[in-house]
């Protein structure tokens, strides 16, 4: 059977990157150009070919690392920080302890582990996993006791209850527009077809209502890309539904821009690759406009601290204290540990262009860390 395996595999790969560009291309052909959200859309969520849709690559040797992919030292502090506010928001029993995005779940295992800390917090919590791929759905179930964990297709299939939500690297998938500024007026960005190939290409008609653009949109020149996920509105009101009717905070952390400048992204093997290149077989993201997102869940009347930077927050938590008892108790690994200190929090590494937004209860005082 071996060679039967081999040739499954083989043609698996083959098939997910040329059937995927293939498929939209003809698509294209046939109807025209569609928006950078339509082609992501289909590069990530495409029921057969979509890259969540099939096995994400999450680690070292897969697509693209993630914080908590880098270091225990990340979950370790965000737990503290989700037995913290248990605390803050009464200690309630059951606690919902949510996700988006949960990855190969090593993120909650983490934060489980550092929340045992918190006598109660283990037994309060009820893990909820929001997640496309069932590859990752399978991860996360070795990751964490299955017994306490519950995977949903809708957020407001969720019971109801308090709860803490975290999304790190979730928000950056969500499909976004773009629009160029030309000749002084804004023109989406689409992907067409030319000669048989996915291209980049301008609409004809310029964007006249800049309503849901960035703020500042004018102050921009020729050449200038502005981006918006036209999802972030529908998800910010779930959050804001979940949060008014019970205590609870929702901590997003995410690569941010500020809705200005081309940040749509192909990852592939820890290579940044042409995004039309390999659709289905790339991760595609783009950066999370914060003030966006800020100006929305104000909008739904949540409480919003952030964005403050990723180090900021890890080391305002107390990471570089965790990093030197960790150093303590395992010297041979003492090197490692500053090596990842210094990749979460430093501001020429993830310390910066990362960013933590957290949204409230209104009721409630200022989180941790902020
Ligand atoms: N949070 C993890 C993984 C980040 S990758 C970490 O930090 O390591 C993005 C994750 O979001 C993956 O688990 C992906 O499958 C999931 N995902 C992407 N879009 C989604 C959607 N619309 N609904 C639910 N899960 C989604």
């Amino acid at each position: 059977m071996a060679h039967l395996a081999h040739a499954r595999d083989a043609g698996r790969a083959g098939f997910g990157v040329s059937a995927l560009r293939k498929k939209l291309t003809a698509q294209i052909v046939q109807t025209g150009p569609v928006s950078i959200a339509q082609f992501m859309m289909a590069a990530l969520y495409d029921p057969v070919h979509g890259y969540y849709s099939r096995s994400p690559n999450i680690g070292e040797h897969g697509d693209f690392v993630t914080a908590p992919e880098m270091s225990q030292m990340f979950g370790e502090i965000v737990g503290a920080w989700c037995a913290y506010e248990w605390g803050v928001i009464g200690r309630p029993d059951p606690l919902h302890l949510i996700e988006l995005g949960p990855g190969r779940g090593t993120l909650m295992s983490d934060v489980l582990r550092a929340g045992m800390a918190a006598p109660g917090f283990e037994d309060a919590a009820q893990v909820h996993f929001m997640e496309v791929s069932a590859a990752l759905r399978a991860l996360q179930r070795d990751a964490v006791q299955p017994n306490i964990a519950q995977w949903h297709a809708r957020f407001d299939d969720i019971a109801p209850g308090p709860s803490l939500i975290l999304a790190n690297e979730f928000f950056d998938c969500l499909p976004i527009r773009q629009f160029v500024k030309q000749d002084g007026q804004w023109r989406e960005r689409l992907v067409g077809a030319d000669s048989g190939r996915l291209a980049f290409g301008l609409a004809r008609e310029a964007i006249l209502d800049l309503s849901a653009f960035p703020a500042g949109a004018d102050a921009h020149g020729d050449g200038a890309v502005a981006e918006i996920a036209p999802a972030l509105g529908g998800w910010t009101d779930l959050l804001a539904l979940r949060l008014h009717a019970h205590a609870g905070r929702a901590l997003i952390i995410d690569y941010a821009s500020d809705g200005f400048g081309d940040t749509l992204q192909a990852m592939k093997a820890h290579e940044k690759i042409d995004p039309l290149d390999d659709p289905g077989d790339s991760d595609l993201t783009a950066h999370v406009d914060f003030a966006a997102l800020a100006r929305m869940a104000r909008a739904a009347g949540l409480a919003v601290h952030g964005p403050i930077g990723q180090g900021d927050f890890l080391r305002t938590l107390g990471i570089e204290a965790r990093a030197a008892a960790l150093s303590k108790r395992h010297p041979d690994a003492a090197d490692r540990i500053a090596r990842e200190l210094h990749r979460l929090t430093s501001g020429d590494e993830m310390g910066a262009l990362f960013q933590v937004l957290c949204l409230s209860n209104p009721q409630l005082p200022a989180p941790a860390g902020f």
